[in-house]
C-alpha cells in the first residue's frame, strides 16, 4: 500500500546547536515542510540578533534539504517590551514567544518566574498576534504535575482572550478539556505519548533512551490522546518534541529527559494511524491543524509513504564521531517507509 500527504510540519523541535544541530537538523528537513524551533540553548535564543544567527546555522545544518525545509523560530519570553516584540515579528523566520516556567526543561533557567511580571509583554503580544507557546512541563519526577500546570493555562486562556495559547505537548487525559472549554488554547501531541506507557519506561529494565518530560503516562492517558487524535480534534497539532542528548548523557547516572524521534516519525506515526485506521486524519494532525490555527501558508509539496519495513539503526553519529544519539525505536523494526 502506498499513501500520499501534504509535507509536514513538526510544530514543537529541538534541534540543538553545534555537532548536534549538524547531526539533528537533516533528519527534520528531509520530510517536513517546517518546524517550530525551540529557544533553549545556552545562551538562551532571546533576541532578533539570535534567533537570526541560530536560522542561519540551521539552514546551513540541513544542507540540501534546507530549501524545502522552513524552521519557524521562537524566541524565549523574558520581560520584552513591545518595541521588541514588532522586532521580532518583523524578522525572517520569526513564528511565535515560548514562555519557559524557570528551570522547567533542559536549559530553562533564564525563563519567567512570575507570571505576573510577564503580563505587559503577554498583553503586547495579544495586541501584535504573536502566539504564545507555553512549556507546560514540571521539573520533578513527579506523576500528574503536568495537571498541577493546568490551573495556569486556564488562567492565561481567561486573562489573554486574543492571544493564541499552545500547551505545548500534553501527555494527559486531564489536558483535553481545557481545548472544548476554551476558544483560543491548543495543543501539540507528541508521537512518544502516543506510543508508549510508563510499563514502556520503567516496567522493566530502565530505558533512558524513552526518558523524557512530560513522562509517557499511565494507558488510560494514552488512550484519551489516542481517541482525540484519531478523532480529528483540529485543536490538536503534532509536535514531536524531539530532543537529541549525546548517548553518553543518556546512558549515565544522571541522564537527562528527551526523546530522539525525528528520523523515524512519518513512517512510525503512519504505522500508528493505519494501525487504528485513522489514516486520513493524518493530513490534519501533520499540518493542518496547525496551518488552519495559525493561518501558516498551505504547500503543495507532497510526501509518499509505504508499507515496506524498515530497521532502524542501533545510533547515528555526528560527523566528529563522538556524537552520537540512540533514536526512538532503535534497533526495531517499522511496518513504514518514506518512498524516496
Ligand atoms: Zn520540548
Amino acid at each position: 500500500m502506498r499513501i500520499e500527504i501534504n509535507r509536514p510540519l513538526d510544530m514543537h523541535l529541538h534541534l540543538r546547536d553545534g555537532a548536534m544541530l549538524k547531526l539533528a537538523a537533516p533528519h527534520s528537513a528531509k520530510d517536513f515542510a517546517g518546524a517550530v524551533v525551540m529557544p533553549n540553548l545556552v545562551p538562551p535564543v532571546n533576541s532578533a540578533e539570535a534567533m537570526s544567527a541560530y536560522r542561519s546555522r540551521i539552514l546551513d545544518a540541513a544542507g540540501t534539504h534546507a530549501k524545502n525545509f522552513a524552521p519557524l523560530m521562537t524566541i524565549f519570553l523574558q520581560k520584552q517590551t513591545p518595541e521588541e516584540l514588532l522586532a521580532f515579528k518583523n524578522t525572517p523566520g520569526f513564528f511565535a514567544m515560548k514562555l519557559y516556567p524557570a528551570g522547567a526543561t533542559t536549559n530553562s533557567d533564564g525563563g519567567v518566574r512570575d507570571f505576573g511580571e510577564a503580563e505587559p509583554t503577554l498583553r503586547a503580544m495579544e495586541e501584535l498576534g504573536i502566539p504564545l507557546l507555553v512549556h507546560g512541563e514540571s521539573n520533578g519526577f513527579v506523576m500528574d504535575r503536568e495537571t498541577e500546570f493546568l490551573p495556569v493555562y486556564r488562567d492565561l486562556a481567561v486573562r489573554f482572550p486574543e492571544l493564541k495559547i499552545c500547551m505545548e505537548h500534553i501527555s494527559t487525559a486531564a489536558a483535553l478539556p481545557l481545548l472544548d472549554e476554551f476558544e483560543n488554547l491548543f495543543a501539540t501531541v507528541t508521537l512518544h505519548h502516543l506510543l508508549f506507557t510508563l510499563d514502556d519506561l520503567a516496567g522493566g529494565l530502565l530505558a533512558p533512551h524513552l526518558f523524557c518530560k512530560p513522562i509517557v503516562k499511565r494507558p488510560e492517558d494514552r488512550e484519551a490522546l489516542r481517541a482525540a487524535v484519531f478523532g480529528g480534534n483540529d485543536k490538536i497539532m503534532f509536535g514531536s518534541d524531539s530532543a537529541p542528548h549525546p548517548v553518553s548523557q543518556k546512558e549515565s547516572a544522571a541522564a537527562p529527559g528527551g526523546i530522539y524521534s525525528a528520523p523515524v516519525l512519518l513512517p512510525a506515526l503512519t504505522e500508528l494511524f493505519a494501525r487504528n485506521g485513522a489514516l486520513e486524519k493524518l493530513n490534519g494532525f501533520l499540518g493542518g491543524n496547525a496551518r488552519k490555527i495559525y493561518g501558516l501558508p498551505e504547500t503543495t509539496q507532497k510526501i509518499a509513504l509505504e508499507d515496506t519495513p524498515q530497521s532502524v539503526p542501533a545510533r547515528y553519529c555526528a560527523e566528529d564521531g563522538e556524537t552520537c544519539v540512540v533514536p526512538m525505536l532503535a534497533g526495531k523494526e517499522i511496518a513504514w517507509s518514506v518512498c524516496e
